[in-house]
């Protein structure tokens, strides 16, 4: 059987494992083999092998080893034999992929609310191999989405994570949104400086923060208004804001939020920094803030995302890393040294 590279988890260790004799799946009925084109690294990578601050305990026992990376875009390589008369699944089509295993049917599903879906805990590179690899089987056809002409397959990759989060973040928040207001957001990493793009259509005015300060040029490019590595110093005082999303989720940045959001704000809290943190229970009531939780988001507002980086109105950051520097990259982002979203090519060795 034909082998290929891959990058993964394994139970026990400490680090990412290089498998260098994974076997190339052949697709059988109603299933494709999809050639990855491009796979991003989100900052779950490395507290899916670490545990870490995000996830002292996964929710549920994970498999022994898998290949990783949950952020997939990829060309249809090889069809199972009842798709040879489905033109939209033929050789070379181009797919991004929904990262959980939706099925289609439960109460969450139906309303197209997929992200939610009840009754699959399965999720490509978090639980199940995903796209750090040259080649992944695709069992179920439903999580293909195809890709516009215009937008790669690096940007397409990202688009499922680090773009679909804050755009889910935001819609759900999205009739406090007014021209007139003022919005935080707290973190400029991947979803945030997504996030700022986003808001930019809505024509609100941005705050962003970020401990670095060396990223204030690009937040401001993609349409922050005022930018600070410290609230405090703002020579707007008082400040505060209608709407914070919070992308980082550590007691810091919630302590922020308490200090600076207006009576009857609404608060959006995506970020994992933290698996736990306090929340300040009587001002926030005092206050009547609203607060938001949010987690990935559905596939309908991922094909809607795909459609803004088609009309330019989202360019994620990427940057493109050699597949064989994989591991390298991964110590990298758990230093806080990289900018912008990694995206490999598996396929470009
Ligand atoms: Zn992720
Ligand atoms: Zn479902």
């Amino acid at each position: 059987m034909p082998t290929q590279i891959g990058y993964g988890y394994v139970k026990g260790a400490t680090e990412i494992t290089k498998f260098i004799d994974l076997p190339i799946p052949e697709p059988g009925p109603n299933q494709l083999l999809l050639k990855i084109e491009a796979a991003g690294l989100c900052l779950s990578d490395p507290h899916t092998i670490i545990g870490g601050p995000l996830a002292p305990k996964p929710p549920k026992p994970m498999p022994t080893k898998f290949v990783m990376g949950h952020e997939i875009a990829g060309s249809v390589y090889r069809i199972g034999k009842d798709l040879e008369d489905k033109p939209q699944f033929k050789p070379g089509s181009r797919f991004a992929l929904q990262i959980n295993q939706a099925c289609g049917a439960c109460e969450f599903c139906r309303r197209g609310d997929d992200g939610n879906c009840s009754e699959s805990s399965q999720a490509y590179g978090l639980n199940e191999d995903g796209g750090f690899q040259q080649f992944l089987l695709i069992k179920n056809l439903r999580t293909l989405l195809p890709i516009p002409d215009n937008v790669s397959f690096a940007e397409a990759a990202v688009c499922t994570d680090s773009v679909l989060t804050p755009f889910h973040a935001i819609q759900k928040v999205r009739d406090r949104i007014k021209p007139s207001s003022k919005v935080l957001v707290q973190g400029c990493g991947g979803l945030g400086l997504n996030a700022i793009q986003i808001l930019k259509q809505y024509q609100c005015h941005i705050v962003a923060t970020d401990l670095k300060p060396d990223i204030e040029k690009v937040a401001k490019s993609y349409g922050a208004h005022e930018f600070y590595t410290n609230l405090n110093d703002s020579k707007h005082e008082p400040m505060s804001f209608d709407v914070i999303f919070d992308f980082v989720g550590i007691q810091e940045s919630i302590d922020i939020s308490n200090k600076y959001i207006k009576r009857r704000g609404t608060l959006s809290q995506t970020g994992l920094g933290r698996y736990k943190f306090k929340m300040p229970n009587f001002t926030f009531a005092f206050r009547e803030v609203e607060v938001f939780y949010n987690f990935g988001g559905s596939s309908a507002e991922q094909l809607e995302c795909l459609q803004w980086i088609a009309k330019g109105w989202i360019k994620p950051n990427v940057q493109l890393v050699d597949f064989e520097k994989l591991p390298q990259a991964m110590q990298d982002l758990t230093n806080n040294k990289i900018r912008g979203r990694v995206v490999f090519r598996p396929n470009k060795l």
